[in-house]
């Protein structure tokens, strides 16, 4: 169970049968008032009344998950895919995966992440539509404004899922998330689920929970609450997998020791895991208790930003391969700087035929958002692992370590960069305006290729 104590001072005014509290948090300094005075505050006689008090409270945490997102809003496009087995994602006889499906399309054993051509032979009638990114985005930031319409303390952990702290409100975990999900459903015409609990970790496996106990074609739309207290309780039958920090490989182990249930693990003496787990053990018995004390982290940082591709078919040609790489790295580069952001860390990541799947990275001597020493890096780290002609399944790369780019810290920049920062500008500018594929560098373009 997850307590907090928390010193408050509190003002309260009273007149007649009516008062209102303001109080002041100590700590986190936000002023908050509640309409509905406590019987012992509005039991003292007098007008004003200033008072510390001690409280002991319960965190209040939900977590809002935007039920098969993509299909929700797909569904809202058109309305006939209602009820229907359909997956949003890429073609079946291009390696396509399953970005997600309805959960029509569940009952048959679909899933996402699964390749698209299993999902068809899985469920022979299921319909193949593909993705309309803008839109998810659209809804996305929709629905996330209603969270933050409730409260300032949220944590988007994803584009359909977020945790909030309303500890502070007045009203129930319960009637807030009523609340929400009816605002999401009646405002954005979007299924979504919600678990309750006094903290995170129990409240996303609550929402969990609730939503595979709704068995049927239509999305869940749940609600699940763990109330104070029955944390342990409410964790016990469940699998260890589903426990936060419990991979398939420590799964495997603890099963190895018989231990198969949240409930097992909690009764397992500490010593023992500590002794099989080391420091990762300590947090198994704290999880296994129900226990968490994570909050709700509002500055949610991004950490890295990539980009990756599938080809339809395995490539061993360089130029080729040369050609996507430098695309990857336009397109890191114009995310970068759109959000602001210059990175020290650059990834490139290769996945052969076989499937075997190999990153390298290397550390630049500054933060960078160009394309140009963004490609220049991968490039450098595709040539030395690649052996020529080898068939190539996926390439991706990627920008991490973020700090404050070179060009902003000199004051005059050095004359290359300065130039091709400008060159840079016109380009996003242009590819803003015409699409990606409107402008290349003379660099990029090879004899007869019209691309
Ligand atoms: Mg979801």
């Amino acid at each position: 169970m997850t307590r907090f104590y928390r010193k408050t001072m509190q003002l309260s005014i009273r007149v007649g049968d009516w008062g209102w509290v303001f109080g002041w948090r100590a700590g986190l300094g936000v002023l908050y008032w509640r309409s509905q005075v406590p019987p012992e505050v509005m039991g003292i006689p007098g007008w004003v009344q200033l008072a510390e008090r001690t409280v002991v409270m319960h965190r209040k945490i939900l977590h809002l998950d935007l039920d098969a997102f993509f299909c929700a809003v797909e569904e809202l496009r058109d309305p006939s895919l209602g009820g229907k087995p359909f997956a949003v994602g890429g073609r079946p006889d291009q390696r396509g995966v399953v970005a997600s499906c309805s959960y029509a399309a569940r009952r048959f054993g679909v899933r996402s992440a699964m390749a698209m051509a299993k999902a068809v032979r899985l469920c022979p009638e299921l319909v193949v539509v593909s993705s309309h990114f803008g839109d998810y985005r659209d809804a996305s930031r929709q629905a996330m404004t209603r969270v933050h319409n409730m409260t300032p303390l949220v944590e988007q952990i994803s584009i359909d899922e977020a945790f909030l702290d309303v500890s502070d409100l007045p009203e129930s975990g319960e009637a807030l998330a009523r609340r929400l999900q009816k605002a999401v459903n009646d405002e954005l015409g979007l299924p979504c689920s919600l678990g309750v609990a006094t903290n995170k970790l129990v409240a996303k496996i609550a929402n969990n929970v609730g939503k595979s106990s709704v068995e049927t074609d239509m999305p869940p739309n749940s609600i699940k609450v763990v109330p104070p207290g029955q944390e342990a309780v409410f964790l016990a039958p469940l699998p260890v997998r589903e426990l936060w920090g419990v991979g398939p490989k420590t799964a495997e182990r603890l099963e190895g020791i018989g231990i198969h249930t949240i409930g097992e693990l909690a009764r397992w003496p500490q010593a023992d895991l500590v002794e099989r787990f080391g420091k990762h053990g300590h947090d198994l018995a704290r999880r296994a208790g129900g226990i968490d004390d994570r909050p709700v982290e509002t500055g949610y940082e991004i950490k890295s930003i990539s980009h990756e591709i599938t080809f339809a078919t395995d490539v061993s040609d360089g130029t080729a391969l040369r050609r996507t790489l430098r695309q990857l790295s336009e397109r890191v580069g114009r995310r970068l700087r759109r959000k602001g952001l210059g990175g020290i860390t650059v990834k490139m990541k290769l996945r052969w035929a076989d499937f075997t799947t190999l990153t390298r990275q290397a550390t630049l001597d500054h933060a960078t958002d160009l394309d140009s020493e963004i490609c220049a890096a991968a490039e450098q780290l595709f040539d030395k692992t690649w052996p020529r002609g080898k068939k190539v399944r996926l390439l991706g790369v990627g920008v991490s370590r973020f700090a404050v780019c070179a060009y902003q810290l000199a004051l005059w920049g050095d004359g290359d960069t300065e130039h091709d920062r400008r060159l840079q500008k016109t380009l996003d500018s242009l590819r803003e305006r015409f699409g990606d594929e409107a402008v290349r560098r003379g660099s990029q373009l090879k004899p007869g290729n019209t691309d």
